[in-house]
């Protein structure tokens, strides 16, 4: 029996993987111009970052992790990295340096959830956090970012929307008020719901549990309770928010029903929805989070931040075709094939040769496959000291120097 990749996990083949450098590649383009620092955390934490970090009435944390004992210590394979650069950040000392402190980050992540399309269980996202910065100017920045990043993909029609949560002073009376509109229909809710009633209440928006879904819909959930009221300090900053974001020429959309699905979040939420392909995807989650880098041990610090899913963006961008080799040299001769590939690779050049010196006919038909010029090196050519290039694209053949061509 052939052992094949575990369900939820995806090999990606070279034939896709230029999409993936691209996307890294622009990702580091886009956040460097704007001085964010790549950082890289480990895979997998302890354990209690994650409860302490993303939160225990999470889904992640509930259902979806990677934990595993060694040496009667308990890890975990990151279900995602907010919580790991926060542990970052504290750990190195971060918070001495004169704010903002902006990182961002690619890598795989893992959640144990039912695989579906576009859904793995280890998955993988680009994100980025900015630390100490508690005016809406930094939420403004990372969503502009994001914007800038996404567009970089060619992915222009956006739909970004965006909502304020406030602080734990103005949400404690929205959840009452929240808690008093379930109870009549509490019983018909799952069993989700019913621990996040008491645990979380803001989270049983975020359900998406069809009958759940039914239910508030049958009573009228949504508008018997109105969004959060906000207290001056949070009111304000969402209205600053909402000022950049015009200077900026962000167009948005308020969503006062966007609460998302971790419990960290504080004031701003939003999500970039992407238009292309027809329907909207969402591509983009994020938010402050005021209080994480406190609840995970440091002094009270702002941030903000966001992730991406890539499987998500890859498929929204499309296949770019663009792994092709520059040259590929022809020729019964291995020896002078092998200087020419050499001599073309030493010039900057993408090039390979035929190791088995095949007929002429089958080593250009592998050409054709994997180069964009093939070079043919036979006795006339090496004797007068000329190449034949052929555009495998066009059959068009030329008669070149070494010296045209690397020129
Ligand atoms: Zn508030
Ligand atoms: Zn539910």
């Amino acid at each position: 029996m052939l052992i094949k990749a575990p369900k939820g996990t995806k090999d990606i083949l070279p034939d896709e993987i230029v999409n993936w450098q691209i996307i890294e590649q622009k990702a580091n383009e886009v956040f460097s111009k704007a001085n964010f620092k790549e950082i890289r955390t480990p895979i997998f934490e302890e354990t209690s970052l994650f409860e302490r970090g993303v939160g225990d009435t999470t889904d992640i944390v509930n259902k979806e992790m990677y934990t595993f004992i060694k040496s009667d210590r308990s890890l975990t394979l990151r279900p995602e990295n907010t919580a790991g650069a926060v542990r970052a950040y504290l750990e190195h000392n971060f918070f001495r340096e004169s704010p903002p402190v902006k990182f961002w980050y690619k890598g795989p992540m893992f959640r144990y959830e039912r695989p579906q399309a576009g859904r793995q269980r280890q998955f993988h996202q680009i994100g980025v956090e900015m630390f100490g910065i508690q005016d809406a100017s930094a939420d403004a920045e990372v969503i502009l970012l994001a914007s800038e990043f996404l567009k970089s993909l060619g992915l222009n029609d956006l739909t970004v929307e965006i909502n304020s949560l406030g602080c734990n002073k103005c949400r404690a009376e929205y959840k009452e008020n929240l808690k008093k509109a379930i109870a009549p229909f509490l019983d018909g809710l799952c069993e989700d719901c019913k621990s996040r009633y008491e645990k979380n209440p803001l989270r049983i928006l975020d359900c998406k549990n069809e009958d759940c879904i039914r239910l508030f819909e049958e009573n009228n959930l949504k508008n018997s309770v109105s969004g959060i009221k906000l207290c001056d300090e949070c009111s304000n900053h969402y209205k600053q928010l909402k000022e950049y974001l015009d200077i900026l020429n962000i167009k948005y959309e308020e969503n006062t029903f966007l609460v998302r699905g971790l419990d960290y979040y504080t004031k701003t939420v939003f999500e970039i929805k992407s238009n292309n392909l027809g329907s909207q995807n969402a591509v983009c989650g994020g938010g402050r989070y005021d209080g994480l880098v406190e609840t995970l041990g440091g002094v009270h610090t702002p941030a903000v931040g966001w992730a991406m899913g890539v499987e998500r963006l890859n498929s929204l961008i499309g296949k770019i075709q663009d792994n092709k080799i520059d040259y590929f040299v022809v020729s019964d001769n291995k020896q002078e094939a092998l200087k020419l590939t050499y001599k073309l690779r030493a010039c900057g050049f993408s090039a390979e040769f035929d190791y088995n010196s095949r007929k002429f006919i089958k080593q250009l038909e592998k050409a054709s496959k994997i180069a964009k010029f093939a070079i043919i090196l036979g006795e006339d050519e090496i004797k007068n000291n000329y190449l034949s290039v052929k555009n495998m694209e066009t059959s068009e053949q030329t008669r070149e120097t070494f010296e045209d061509l690397v020129k």
